[in-house]
């Protein structure tokens, strides 16, 4: 079970297991596993795909992960005769079981579990504009394992939790904050970020990596594994909405994992992902154009990144590169109208970001880029809060303070010692 050699993407070379960078250059790391093919366990959620997670043990109560189906009502409103659906989220009827109701949750699971194997015993730091944020919180409230999140203010709404519905919170896990360390932060997410950089950096706390965390990116190529294993083979197509592109390169990660196995077919997934204009800087520089003023307007700001790994080997522009990927810029209206379809074809609530690869793959069809017969896989990143709302009491997390200064967070920290 997952054993591994960390490798430099640009060189090869072998690196320490826990390093997060190269000692040349900006290169990410990736795991480079010792089983060739992959043989699914008979584990909850995730676990299952273990030969290609970079962890030794799992976390039994993590059960969530994505379930993929041939979509019947949005494939035929477009007319595709293979679309497959990726669902990230809470719909029980589906056999999808995700607590925080978005992929991330695909990401905290195998972070929190590979830095309990480390042994030192640190407590995580996390950025996040929300939805990372709320992962991380469930999965360090179930494993008791600590953490820190700094969160912008304005995200602070989408910082709940799922605690079972039906009066008294008598599940006293969920009520219980103790590991988790809630910090607001007057400001946006990079204010939110270059505190967390450096709070992390001090003794006995530990930065989650963002996309040079390999158990991120591993977790969320679980989609590709899951639909690879559904269908037989690799998708001809993957649909996602992107802000920093990791789950795009995880994508690619798991289609250079399976054309290995040799079992899935040779042609890697065709990368097509999607952002929300004007703050698209993927799109941008893939398409070689002059960037358009950033707008405070998004259909979904968890999509917004100023810093994406675009650049650098084993990157998105590597990863489109490599498998003659394609970029879309999407609207608002078109988001809305997408999400709408959605939603009425598939009878299911979805969040804001996935819509906009919705968009992206009504656009690619009406350019002839994808075929009604080709096979695809669109991944919806999250959704069934509303259906979610049926099944539990939402709870909010609080913050414990407020900072405008990292110095604030870290005498905040060594108070609570
Ligand atoms: C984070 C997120 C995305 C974008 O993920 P990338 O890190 O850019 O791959 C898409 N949808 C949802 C719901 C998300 O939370």
């Amino acid at each position: 079970m997952g054993e591994y050699w960390l490798r430099c993407v640009s060189d090869g070379s072998v690196q320490p297991v826990y390093s997060l960078s190269c000692p040349h250059d900006s290169s990410l790391l990736r795991a480079d596993y010792l089983a060739r093919q992959i043989q699914p366990k008979s584990l909850p959620g995730i676990w299952r795909f273990l030969d290609w997670l970079p962890v030794q043990g799992i976390i039994a109560e993590a059960e969530g992960a994505p379930v993929t189906y041939r979509s019947l009502g949005l494939a035929r409103e477009l007319g595709l005769e293979n679309l497959y659906i990726s669902y990230s989220g809470h719909w029980p009827e589906r056999g999808a079981k995700m607590p925080t109701c978005s992929f991330k949750d695909l990401e905290a699971a195998p972070t929190m579990q590979r830095l309990k194997e480390r042994g030192d015993n640190p407590t995580l730091v996390v950025a996040s504009a929300g939805n990372t944020a709320r992962a991380f919180a469930h999965i360090s409230l179930i494993t008791c394992q600590p953490v820190v999140l700094f969160v912008p203010e304005k995200a602070l709404d989408r910082m709940w939790t799922a605690a079972p519905a039906g009066g008294e919170q008598s599940s006293s896990a969920h009520r219980d904050t103790g590991p988790v360390t809630l910090i607001a932060v007057r400001g946006d997410y990079y204010d939110a970020i270059s505190i967390a950089e450096k709070v992390q950096s001090q003794p006995g706390f530990a930065p989650e990596g963002g996309a040079r965390n390999i158990a991120r990116r591993d977790g969320m190529g679980t989609v590709m594994l899951d639909a690879a294993l559904t269908l037989g083979r690799i998708p001809r197509h993957y649909f996602q909405a992107v802000g920093s592109g990791t789950g795009g390169i995880a994508a690619w990660e798991a289609s250079l994992r399976l054309r290995a196995d040799g079992r899935f077919g040779s042609v890697l997934s065709r990368l097509h992902l999607a952002q929300n204009l004007p703050n698209a800087p993927i799109y941008y520089s893939w398409k070689g154009k002059e960037p358009e003023p950033v707008s405070n307007d998004m259909f979904d700001d968890v999509l917004y990144n100023r810093k994406p790994p675009y650049g650098m080997p084993g990157g998105v522009k590597d990863a489109l590169l490599d498998t003659g990927g394609e970029v879309y810029g999407i609207t608002n209206p078109q988001a809305a109208a997408a999400k709408k379809l959605f939603e009425q074809s598939e009878e299911i609530d979805i969040l804001n970001a996935p819509a906009i690869a919705v968009a992206a793959l009504e656009q690619a069809i009406a350019e002839g880029s994808v075929l009604p017969e080709d096979t695809i896989l669109l991944n919806i990143t999250g959704g069934g809060i509303s259906r979610m709302k049926e099944d539990h009491t939402l709870k909010m997390l609080k913050p414990q303070t407020t900072v405008s200064h990292w110095e604030q967070a870290v005498s905040f920290l060594e108070s609570k010692r």
